[in-house]
Formats: C-alpha cells, structure tokens, sequence
C-alpha cells in the first residue's frame, strides 16, 4: 500500500524517458519525449513532441490534413508562426508563444502547416485523453495570444514561470492561467531560471506529474536531468526543480487520470476497439 504524502513531501524521480528523434506529418523532423503505450502510461497525457530546428527543411512540410477524435491537442510555439485550418473552417495563427488548445472531441479533420519558409521553428506539441464521456463532445478551439497568459517570477527571483493552464501558486497568492475547467485539471507551466534558481509548488497528490527539461539542466526532487529528458515524477505533494550552474528552462504538466482503458490508433483514441472501427469508418466515409 502506498503511503499518503505529508502536505511537504517532495515528488521524485521515478523514470527518465530521452526525447527520440523520429518525423511526423509531411516529414517535420521532432522528437518524440512520450507516447502513450499499455507499459508506459502517464495518464491522461497521451504524447509530447518537441520541434525545434533553424532548418526549414526540417519543418516545411508540416503536417497537411489529417483527423483527430476522442483527444485534446494543445501546441505551444517559442519561435516561428504555424497556421492552423480546419474543416468546418476556424483558423488559429500561432506566433511566438501562443498556444492553441484544441478539442478535437467527436472529429476534427485539420492542417498545421509553417507560415515561415525560414528561420527558427520551435514548441512543443502534448496530447490530453478525455474521458470517455466527452470523446465524442463537439470540437472546441482556445486560441490564447502570449499575452494573455501570466507571467509570474519566481519566489526567489531567479526566474519567470508562464501560467498556461490551471494556477501557480507562488507561495500565498495563486495565479490562474486561462485554461480552466476541464475534466481532467491539467497544469502547464513553462519555467525559465537563472543559474541556481528553485522552483517549489504544490502539484495536487494522486495527480500524474512531470517535468521536462528543454535548455540546460535541472535538479528534479534529487535527480539531475539534462535537456531534453523527461522526467516522471512520483508520488508526493510538491514538484521541486533546481537549475545548476546554467540558465535552465522547463515544463511543468500535471492531471488528473482517468483510469479509463486507451485504445488508440494513429490519431484516434478510444476506450474500446469498436469505437476505434467506428472512428475510422466516420473519417472513410466523410463523417467527421
Ligand atoms: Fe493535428
């Protein structure tokens, strides 16, 4: 039986996962941190992607039509500009740190293609499972500007955290971000340290949490982490990361599981096989 944490027990590091280059799309060049499979399951996160590249042969195929259902995808652009079009016709503009939170729900069938043929392309891109009684919800897009989204310093000055879901509490006065009220109360937080900077909040117990490390490196709980690993944190009430020597930049993620069954092919996730058949005859035969 696992133990209940005490209000001050610091979360450590239970697994690091490299993040393994592979191509997505017409070609873009990632790295893949985490994709779901049945042994490595950091419910409700399903997959995150890091692309990052000065090479606009590395991204200018982007990734022309293609479906999505029973998931949310959200994207967050450090640098470059990608443009999002759906089927049923919205489009989202994503420049230098925006995010769009998308839904895709029931069915979403859309293009995210480089609006850029050069310079620097960098952001992350996460998927969120949904429960299963909102997979088949209407599709729903949150564009939300940079600017909209805190910006908060650290306690001890060392640095800045962007609140982009759920809250940072900053010691006594918690700051919410403009995602809010989902199902499985997800936190995002980008931190940027200076050299020998703490990050110390509580993360909710029982919620599955991680961090990922994509400049410079970190101590996480005990566990020193380089860029561009992820690391999986285990049980505890706080989420405790220190920068070493260097400037160190990371992402903070949080959720509640689900606890549902996850099948998923390609870009479909469900709970059942059946709904995956059903999935891929909507899409077939233009349902979506
Ligand atoms: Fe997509």
């Amino acid at each position: 039986m696992p133990q209940p944490s005490t209000p001050t027990e610091i979360r450590q590091v239970e697994q690091v996962l490299p993040g393994r280059p592979t191509h997505d799309g017409a070609g873009v060049k990632l790295l893949r941190v985490y994709s779901y499979s049945p042994e490595l399951n950091l419910d409700p996160f399903l997959m995150l992607d890091e692309f990052a590249t000065d090479e606009a042969s590395d991204y200018i195929g982007g990734f022309p039509d293609h479906p999505h259902r029973g998931f949310e995808t959200v994207t967050y652009m450090l640098d470059g500009r990608m443009l999002h079009q759906d089927h049923m016709g919205n489009r989202g503009d994503l420049g230098p740190g925006d995010v769009q939170w998308m839904t895709a729900g029931r069915g979403v069938i859309h293009s995210e293609m480089p609006q850029q043929t050069e310079g620097r392309m960098h952001g992350f891109q996460l998927w969120i499972n949904l429960p299963s009684d909102e997979k088949m919800c209407p599709p729903a897009y949150r564009d939300i500007p940079s600017p909209t989204m805190p910006v908060v310093d650290l306690q001890d000055g060392s640095g800045t955290v962007k609140v982009i879901a759920g809250t940072y509490s900053n010691g006594l006065d918690p700051i919410s971000g403009p995602l809010q009220g989902m199902t499985t109360e997800p936190v995002m937080l980008d931190v940027h340290m200076g050299a020998h900077g703490q990050f110390l909040e509580p993360i909710t117990v029982g919620h599955t949490a991680f961090v990922y490390v994509y400049e410079g490196e970190a101590l996480v709980g005990d566990e020193r982490i380089s860029a561009r690993h992820l690391a999986v944190l285990g049980a505890g009430a706080q989420v405790q990361v220190n920068s070493l020597e260097s400037e160190t930049r990371f992402l903070v993620l949080a959720a509640a599981p689900i606890g549902e069954p996850v099948v998923q092919y390609g870009p479909f996730v469900m709970n059942t096989r059946a709904e995956i058949e059903q999935a891929v005859q909507d899409y077939q035969s233009g349902k979506f």
